[in-house]
């Protein structure tokens, strides 16, 4: 393969100077004819290394994927780079299906996404037969496992391609690591010459978060208040009711958030999911049923508002935080009735003693990382097989490290309360034997003759709480069968009992201290300095305005971290733009000219607060590189005469309409069009719009600022502003 070839592609197709990990590796043997299989965290950077060779190598590219959601997402973010790439599935009419099937076999596509119950067709097959095709890509090859959560069993059938297509290369890519799925892909796919491409697992931009559980839902507002402002996230509950609730109480607390789960209608399902694409800083509360095929990548925290299945689960549903490489937070509240619920509901599952064992086992494995006092990522990354030699510096317990202390003695106490009593109390109780609490209860039992009563002075009733809930996830005391609540002591417990082992516990953890954590860690916002701050809102402004107007999510303009970029560096031409990451050739063309122009309105108004309007320069718009002003003027005046409304223009060139109300007063100066064409306004409500203006000293020869769109309270859209104030300006020359 050309290196450089590819290399280009890669900076002018998507705007990146550089490959990620093993991208090129993989790029290159792929384009080579080889297999691989890809290993890749989220947010690793999985799509690129199918869709640049789609690109680099002749026929199309055909991307098997599980979820409509996935496959429309996909295809919009291609669109935008100008890649000719189509799906199809039940969400097409028959006429539009036949329209992408003629293009395949016309050769027009670079890539095709297909879910594999289509792929596997025989019809569907035939006609792959007749096309020259490139690639098989297969995305979320775990499906393939029965283990797994996300088991398919049309992925199953995939292992024919291997034969059906066998000149025809395949790449398998996963977010899954472990060993059992990585050979079921390989076996599956029949990928076993394939080199594996492993990266690491290790999430550097996620910061990992434990609390014990007092008030659960008034410590998640308080973490998501922690959050910048228009932070998305998604809170994951256990329970539909609980789902239900959280939202409301969010609601209630003024927050964008949606409730999400199974027994929903499908209507109710596609409205939450749509507002947390499509819009910012929403929050979508949700039982495990929401996540996969949400392809979201400024989620910018997650929330365990309930105790994950096992630290798959956990780290799979915090992955969706922070896929775009920033600064984002996971953070779970978990106490000891979590932890008796989830053991009960095991030791109740009727499933077989093999599952249930190894279900106990992966509940151990979670336990132990709620509970440790060493590095949260070192813990979670040895769960996956990876050794991360140094504490992150990026988890609660790096940021505070827990002291312990000798909880042997404490320990022996209250465990031998617990068989005193009979194995047959819950945790409340124990601890009113240890205080030497005189309740109804205790009186009635007799338990204040123990020999344990009151031997627990010495602690805190919150203190013993914190020794139960560790000694019910360290697995020393269970839960028993019946619905009592009992705790019964283990074996395992005995060498604690009998002083041959000593028992470490954490301390009882302080107050968190939040402030001055916020700014070192939050994201995209407050971490930038004030002006790119300010930047910064006024570009992701512009994004949203753009996402509406072509009804795609906003990320698929500009990712945060391109927008963040762009603040920081404030370019004030093209060239400047187009060395942004994230800014190729076809984005500059299509948003260059708007996003300039946002920034120069903000560079106006901080530098030139309140001057009057005394430069004859109209609007402040910068050539692109390509397309010379003259040629887009040209074009916009062109659709104009046909009839099209500055909308329809917008939508036809992929401008904004900003952009062409200002081709259209340009073409208005040079008397190509006149006034009374170009402006839907009436005379009134220009005078209304320039008066506001004067009274707030803005410049007519700068584009409208939010002050005066509130100023006018909200009724005109941008572009009509925009309108009235040039009109003005071009009145005073
Ligand atoms: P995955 O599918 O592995 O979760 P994506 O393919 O969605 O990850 O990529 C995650 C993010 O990283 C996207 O915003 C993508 O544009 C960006 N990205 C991918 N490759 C590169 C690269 N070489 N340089 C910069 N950004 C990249
Ligand atoms: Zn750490």
């Amino acid at each position: 393969m050309d290196t450089d070839v590819a290399r280009s592609m890669l900076s002018s197709v998507f705007g990146y100077d550089q490959f990620r990990g093993q991208q090129q590796l993989i790029v290159e043997t792929l384009v080579q004819g080889g297999n691989a299989l890809v290993l890749m965290p989220t947010g690793g950077g999985k799509s690129l290394c199918y869709q640049l060779p789609a690109l680099l190598m002749s026929g199309t590219t055909i991307v098997v994927s599980p979820l409509i959601a996935l496959m429309k997402d996909q295809v919009d973010t291609l669109r935008a780079l100008d890649i000719r790439a189509e799906y199809l599935n039940s969400s097409l009419s028959i006429e539009a299906q036949r329209e992408v099937e003629r293009d395949l076999k016309g050769g027009q596509l670079s890539l095709l996404y297909v879910a594999p119950e289509r792929l596997l067709s025989a019809d569907f097959l035939a006609m792959l037969a007749q096309v020259p095709i490139a690639l098989f890509a297969i995305d979320e090859a775990h499906c393939v496992s029965q283990w797994g959560h996300d088991f398919r069993p049309e992925y199953q059938k995939l292992g024919l391609l291997a034969e059906r297509f066998a000149h025809v290369p395949r790449v398998a890519l996963t977010a899954t690591a472990d060993d059992r799925t990585r050979s079921d892909i390989i076996e599956v796919l029949k990928l076993h010459d394939a080199p594996v491409f492993l990266s690491s697992f290790d999430r550097p931009n996620i910061h990992y978060q434990i609390v014990e559980k007092d008030n659960g839902r008034k410590q998640l507002l308080e973490f998501i208040r922690q959050q910048p402002e228009g932070s998305a996230g998604i809170v994951y509950c256990l329970s539909r009711k609980r789902v239900e609730d959280t939202a409301e109480f969010l609601q209630a607390q003024g927050l964008a958030a949606h409730a999400y789960h199974a027994g929903l209608t499908q209507q109710q399902r596609a409205d939450a999911q749509e507002a947390f694409l499509l819009q910012e800083g929403q929050i979508v509360c949700a039982t495990v049923a929401f996540g996969m095929g949400i392809d979201k990548p400024n989620v910018r925290f997650v929330a365990h508002l309930d105790l994950p299945k096992s630290l798959e689960g956990y780290y799979q549903e915090t992955g969706r935080a922070g896929r775009d490489g920033l600064p984002s937070r996971v953070w779970m509240a978990y106490g000891l009735s979590d932890l008796i619920n989830v053991r009960r509901m095991l030791n109740q599952s009727d499933a077989p003693a093999e599952i249930k064992r190894i279900e106990a086992g992966k509940l151990d494995a979670l336990m132990a990382y709620c509970e440790t006092a060493q590095c949260r990522r070192q813990v979670l990354l040895a769960y996956f097989g990876e050794q991360l030699d140094q504490p992150c510096g990026n988890c609660d317990i790096c940021d505070q490290p827990p002291r312990t202390w000798d909880a042997t003695v404490a320990a022996q106490k209250v465990l031998s309360a617990a068989i005193r009593s009979g194995n047959r109390f819950g945790s409340a109780h124990l601890i009113d034997i240890v205080l030497g609490n005189t309740t109804e209860k205790i009186s009635q039992l007799k338990h204040d003759q123990l020999p344990t009563f009151g031997v627990g002075k010495d602690l805190s009733i919150a203190a013993w709480r914190n020794v139960m809930r560790q000694l019910v996830a360290l697995g020393y005391l269970v839960p028993d069968d019946d619905r009592f609540g009992g705790l019964v002591v283990t074996a395992q417990a005995r060498l604690i009992l009998t002083g041959q082992q000593r028992l470490e516990l954490r301390e009882l953890a302080e107050k968190p201290k939040t402030s001055g954590k916020k700014l070192r860690n939050s994201a995209t916002l407050t971490d930038l300095p004030l002006d790119a701050q300010q930047r910064f809102l006024a570009l992701r402004q512009l994004r949203t305005r753009l996402a509406q107007q072509q009804s795609v999510p906003p990320y698929v303009i500009f990712s945060d971290a391109t927008l963040r970029e762009m603040a920081l560096a404030d370019p004030i031409d093209p060239i400047g733009l187009r060395a942004i990451s994230g800014v190729g050739d076809q984005k500059l063309a299509r948003y260059g000219e708007a996003f300039l122009a946002a920034l120069d309105t903000v560079r106006h108004q901080t530098s030139q607060p309140s001057d009057q309007a005394t430069s004859a320069e109209p609007h402040p718009i910068l050539d692109p590189i390509k397309v010379k002003k003259t040629d887009t003027l040209k074009a916009t005046l062109n659709l104009f005469e046909q009839g099209l409304s500055r909308d329809e223009i917008a939508e036809a060139r992929g401008l904004s309409v900003d952009t062409i109300a200002s081709h259209l007063f340009k073409l208005c100066q040079k008397g190509r069009l006149d006034q009374q064409q170009i402006c839907d306004l009436s005379a009134a409500q220009i005078d209304e719009i320039q008066r506001t203006a004067m009274r707030l000293g803005h410049n007519f020869s700068t584009t409208a600022s939010t002050a005066l769109k509130e100023a006018l309270g909200n009724r005109y859209r941008y572009s009509d502003i925009n309108m009235a104030l040039w009109l003005g300006s071009l009145e005073q020359t």
